[in-house]
C-alpha cells in the first residue's frame, strides 16, 4: 500500500522536456513550453533506443 496507481499511470503518460524540464503529455512531438523536441517519459528506461 501506500501507492497510488492512478499517480503512477499519470506518471507514464508524461513526458519530461530535456530541456526546461517542462511536462508534455505522452507522445508529444515537441515541448508545448520551448519548443524542444527531445522529450523522454518520465519513466526513463534504461535500454533507450538511439539513433533512427
Ligand atoms: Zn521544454
Amino acid at each position: 500500500m501506500g501507492k497510488f496507481p492512478i499517480a503512477d499511470r499519470a506518471l507514464l503518460s508524461i513526458w519530461i522536456c530535456k530541456k526546461c524540464k517542462a511536462r508534455n503529455p505522452a507522445g508529444s512531438k515537441r515541448c508545448r513550453k520551448c519548443d524542444w523536441t527531445k522529450l523522454r517519459p518520465k519513466r526513463a528506461k534504461k535500454k533507450e533506443a538511439k539513433g533512427k
